[in-house]
C-alpha cells in the first residue's frame, strides 16, 4: 500500500510555480494564488470549460442525464491526476489545471465531431483537438482587458498541448518546440494524460453497462474486469448489478492508479530527473507497468470494437456527422447565416471561423442551430 502523500511536498523534478517560464503577456504576481492555481481558476470562469456540461464523447446530451459529460469526464481526469500529482510529489495545482483544460478544444458529438472538421478543414488547414484547446485558451476566449484568451503559463500551455502534427507545431513558437525535439512535457503533464486514460476506459465500462448497450458478461473478456468482478463476487455474493458494477470499478481504478504511480516512481528512481528541463529530456516518466499497459489496452480495444462500433452509436454518430457537415456546408456557402459577432473574423478567415463556431457548440446547440437554419417552421 502507499502511504497517503502530505499536502505541499514538492520534489524537485516538479513544476514549481515561483520557476514558472512566464505567460505570454506579463502579469502582476498572482498572489495569494501560486502562478498554477490562477490558471487553474481563469478555466473555472471560462465559458469554454461551461460548455463541457453540454458536450459528449460516446453518448450524446440527450439520450440521458446521467450518462458522462466532457465536464464529468474532466473532473475525474482532475481527481486522478491530483492523487497521483500529490503522491509523487508533483504540482497538484498544474496537474488539475491540465485536467480541467484538456477537452476545452472538444467539438460536439466527441470524436465524430473532430473527425468531420478535420476532413471540412484539409484545404485550409485540418483540425486538430489538442491544438483546438490550445486556441481555447490562447485566443478564443474572450475576456480580459488587457489580452486575448486567458494568458495561460507555459507549464499549462505545454500541458494542454497533448498532442500536435510537427507542421503545426512549427508555427507555435515555445509551446510546439517539444514536438519538434522530440521532448517530453513536465510529469504534471504526462501524468494528468494516463489520468485522462484511467478516467475514460472506467466510465466507458459504467456507461457503456448503464446503456445496455454491453454486458457484464461481455466485459469479462477484458482480463483486468474479469479479474475484479470475480474478486467482488467472491467477497460479496449478494450484491446487486448497480453496487457490483461501480465496486469493480472503483477496485480497477485504484489498481491503475497504483500501478501508475509505482511505474513512475521507479522511472524517476532510473533517471534521476533534478528539475523540469531534465524530466523533459528523459524519455517518458510516467506510465504503467508492461502488465497492466496490456490489459489497460485490452479494455480499450473491447470498448472500441464493442462500445465505440456498437451500431446504436455508430447509426448517433452518422447523424451527427451530417448534422454537423450540413452546417458547416451551410456557413461557409453563406457567411450571412453566421451570427453577427462571428461575421468580422468570416470576412478575413471564414474556413477557420466557421470551424471555431462549430468546435465551440455544445451538442444540444448544434442540434438547435441545424434546426434554425433547415427547419422552415423553426424561428430563424
Ligand atoms: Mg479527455
Amino acid at each position: 500500500m502507499l502511504d497517503p502523500a502530505p499536502v505541499s511536498s514538492l520534489a524537485a523534478y516538479a513544476a514549481h510555480a515561483s520557476l514558472t517560464r512566464g505567460r505570454r503577456h506579463a502579469e502582476p504576481a498572482a498572489t495569494p494564488r501560486s502562478e498554477f492555481q490562477r490558471d487553474r481558476d481563469r478555466i473555472v470562469h471560462s465559458t469554454a470549460f461551461r460548455r463541457l456540461e453540454y458536450k459528449t464523447q460516446v453518448f450524446v446530451n440527450h439520450e440521458g442525464d446521467l450518462f458522462r459529460t466532457r465536464l464529468t469526464h474532466s473532473l475525474e481526469v482532475a481527481q486522478i491526476g491530483r492523487t497521483c500529482a500529490r503522491s509523487l510529489g508533483l504540482n497538484e495545482d498544474l496537474a488539475e489545471t491540465i485536467a480541467l483544460a484538456h477537452d476545452l478544444g472538444h467539438t460536439p458529438f466527441g470524436h465524430v465531431g473532430q473527425d468531420l472538421l478535420n476532413e471540412c478543414m484539409q484545404e485550409h488547414g485540418g483540425f486538430e483537438h489538442n491544438l483546438q484547446s490550445l486556441r481555447v485558451v490562447d485566443e478564443l476566449e474572450q475576456k480580459y482587458a488587457e489580452f486575448e484568451g486567458l494568458n495561460l503559463t507555459f507549464e499549462a500551455r505545454e500541458g494542454i498541448l497533448k498532442h500536435c502534427s510537427v507542421k503545426n507545431a512549427q508555427q507555435l513558437g515555445d509551446v510546439g518546440e517539444r514536438f519538434v525535439a522530440g521532448r517530453q512535457p513536465s510529469l504534471e503533464a504526462q501524468i494528468t494524460n494516463l489520468a485522462d486514460e484511467i478516467a475514460y476506459n472506467n466510465h466507458d465500462v459504467d456507461d457503456g453497462l448503464r446503456s445496455g448497450l454491453i454486458t457484464l458478461e461481455q466485459l469479462r473478456e477484458a482480463a483486468i474486469f474479469a479479474r475484479h468482478l470475480d474478486g467482488v463476487r467472491r467477497l460479496y455474493p449478494d450484491l446487486n448489478d448497480r453496487r457490483l458494477i461501480h465496486e469493480t470499478i472503483r477496485r480497477m481504478i485504484n489498481t491503475l492508479v497504483t500501478d501508475l504511480i509505482e511505474e513512475t516512481r521507479r522511472n524517476i528512481a532510473l533517471h534521476r530527473p533534478d528539475g523540469i528541463d531534465a524530466v523533459r529530456a528523459c524519455p517518458p516518466l510516467a506510465a504503467f507497468s508492461a502488465e497492466i499497459r496490456e490489459e489497460s489496452l485490452a479494455l480499450k480495444r473491447f470498448l472500441f470494437q464493442n462500445l465505440y462500433r456498437h451500431y446504436r452509436v455508430v447509426r448517433m454518430s452518422e447523424k451527427a456527422r451530417r448534422l454537423l457537415r450540413e452546417l458547416f456546408v451551410a456557413f461557409t456557402s453563406n457567411p450571412r447565416l453566421l451570427p453577427p459577432e462571428h461575421r468580422e473574423r468570416a470576412a478575413s478567415d471564414l474556413h477557420r471561423t466557421v470551424c471555431d463556431y462549430i468546435a465551440g457548440m455544445t451538442d444540444r446547440y448544434a442540434i438547435r442551430e441545424h434546426r434554425r437554419i433547415f427547419d422552415i417552421e423553426e424561428l430563424a
